[in-house]
């Protein structure tokens, strides 16, 4: 926090949607809805709820009206938008399956939601058709909508010129939601590519996003959603019919990265005296990290650690003059992989190295057109 902020204000830069009041969501399986509520409460964030993909198809406009009621009466002030996540799970949508257009229709008119989210189906590597199914589809759509663009991440290298030509063209905002079975922001040129994206000046979000949410705050997404749990931190392939993996992670805030209870905790075991494990998020107070690994209900620890820290952080870029966001992010990124360098392993010859990811936003170039 920086001085004189206030805890109770909401997260907003510049470039926010008109209307939409938040830029940090936190993104949460439907069924944690009571968690939500107190981070989105204690942190002003907004929500984005992602419905549960066994239930999806029947019901979802009951759900989603509950819910959104249930929200609305214990966090009045908290933004909501609805992901109806059709895009992910063993028997997905794909994109050439267009939209239903009474979906947008209903968290419009019966919810009352400040943009309704498409229920966009997955667009794979090569899919241009699929694109171009969805993007035709959202044209004919009206009121304030975001299109979801649950993309394969070699959208953001190999086929970001026409994924940019299609997105300028189309001009109304869009929220990304990216494909890989490791974080797909840590591929070679994917950041890069969407700071790229963003530039053109087309409303970006990111959705289901980690700390690299933070990076796109930093060079001008208008809205960015952090996945409460590993499997909503970004999509994962279809491999054998499983999905994301069920460890509990927390984010381990001077390292910008999640990592396991355990590891973390292994590490504090081998490296107590580090200052890096003192967390001053809301949730800890100061307490070094591994007060969650023993709590009886370490998961919700984990969840309330790691959304309260994102919150700072995305509070200490929002803060900062918006033309000195990028360089400000670079830096938080280098310190990060620095960081690493102090944790030893158990042979203590080695030491823990950072990931990929942070390499790859440190190596954008830190320039911004306009806030
Ligand atoms: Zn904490």
């Amino acid at each position: 926090m920086q001085e004189g902020e206030n805890v109770n204000d909401p997260i907003l830069t510049e470039s926010v949607l008109p209307g939409l009041d938040n830029s940090v969501f936190i993104q949460a399986p439907q069924a944690r809805h009571d968690l939500v509520r107190d981070l989105v409460v204690n942190e002003s964030m907004g929500v984005v709820y992602s419905l549960d993909p066994g239930r999806r198809r029947r019901n979802r406009q009951a759900e989603t009206r509950a819910i959104v009621d249930y929200t609305r009466h214990r966090a009045p002030r908290a933004p909501i938008m609805v992901d109806a996540n059709l895009y992910s799970g063993r028997n997905r949508k794909t994109g050439s399956q267009g939209l239903t257009a009474g979906w947008t229709d209903f968290q419009q008119t019966v919810c009352s939601l400040p943009y309704a989210l498409t229920d966009s189906g997955y667009i794979g590597e090569h899919d241009v058709a699929a694109l171009d199914t969805v993007l035709a589809a959202a044209d004919k759509l009206t009121g304030r909508v975001v299109t979801v663009l649950p993309l394969h991440w070699k959208w953001l290298t190999e086929h970001l010129d026409v994924l940019k030509a299609r997105l300028e063209a189309f001009g109304r905002p869009v929220a990304l939601a990216l494909e890989n079975k490791t974080d797909p922001l840590g591929e070679k040129g994917a950041a890069a590519g969407l700071c790229s994206l963003i530039a053109t000046g087309v409303p970006i979000l990111l959705l289901r996003s980690d700390t690299s949410a933070i990076g796109a705050l930093a060079y001008g997404a208008c809205g960015v959603a952090v996945g409460t749990e590993s499997g909503l931190r970004h999509v994962y392939p279809i491999v054998n019919g499983s999905g994301a993996p069920a460890m509990t992670s927390i984010l381990v805030p001077e390292l910008l990265t999640y990592y396991t209870l355990d590891k973390v905790g292994d590490a504090i075991q081998l490296n107590p005296d580090l200052n890096l494990w003192t967390c001053r998020c809301l949730h800890c107070g100061g307490r070094r990290l591994d007060w969650i690994r023993f709590h009886g209900a370490a998961a919700d620890q984990a969840f309330g650690h790691s959304l309260s820290s994102l919150s700072a952080l995305a509070r200490s870029i929002a803060a900062t003059p918006a033309s000195l966001r990028p360089e400000a992010w670079t830096e938080m990124c280098q310190n990060a992989q620095l960081a690493h360098y102090q944790i030893k392993k158990v042979n203590e010859e080695e030491t823990w190295e950072g990931k990929s990811v942070l390499r790859e936003w440190s190596l954008v170039t830190p320039t911004r057109t306009g806030a």
